[in-house]
């Protein structure tokens, strides 16, 4: 246990789930979708060999269910070569702690989202007067104060690379957050957006 971790004064569990919680399906042979309560993260990497990479960490206090959710389908104590963070939110950080805790694996996102993985920014406060359905109106209310992931967080390779991942690159895609990344593979066209609904060139 690294005590040199924490998470926000804020931070909290979130009562709220949606239809398809704890499911997961397979978007390749190689890429797994699991759903944590109302957020998406991915398994990818082959289950044949093991070796894998988490993208994002789920919503807060759901480490025993991603734990259970990896070793269903990588087995018994298998664990990710590494975490990756499409970006801070709480919705994307919310377990990671317990995860880091658990498995002792580096931590990696974008340069520009580490202040608020290191306990130096928040986020502003979610704007709840956006139309958006449930999630939008209930935004006043989460979490935006930084978890700091100590010497365990690191910056994405600057050449675009992702860590453990060789068919991917990392896009920034900011205006989400500062650092918020995509996760990209040429081979199959695949993208992993996490909250970037929208792309543009430039
Ligand atoms: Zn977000």
């Amino acid at each position: 246990m690294d005590s040199s971790m924490y998470y926000g004064n804020d931070y909290k569990t979130i009562p709220m789930t949606s239809r398809k919680r704890n499911e997961g399906r397979e978007v390749t042979p190689d890429v797994y979708l699991y759903t944590v309560q109302f957020v998406n993260l991915y398994m990818i990497g082959d289950i044949v060999s093991g070796d894998f990479v988490l993208v994002d960490a789920g919503t807060p206090n759901r480490s025993e269910d991603i734990i259970a959710a990896v070793e269903d389908r990588f087995g018994k104590n298998s664990r990710p070569k590494a975490i990756i963070l499409t970006h801070g939110h709480f919705d994307h950080v919310g377990s990671v702690i317990e995860l880091v805790n658990h498995w002792d694996v580096p931590v990696y996102a974008h340069e520009l989202e580490l202040p608020y993985l290191t306990g130096k920014e928040s986020y502003p406060t979610g704007d709840s007067t956006v139309e958006g359905g449930l999630i939008a109106k209930m935004s006043a209310a989460f979490p935006v104060e930084p978890i700091n992931l100590a010497s365990h967080i690191h910056s994405l390779p600057a050449d675009r690379t992702v860590p453990h991942l060789p068919d991917f690159k990392w896009i920034h895609v900011p205006g989400h957050t500062p650092g918020q990344v995509a996760l990209f593979r040429e081979k199959d066209r695949l993208l992993i957006a996490a909250d970037a609904f929208v792309l543009k060139n430039g």
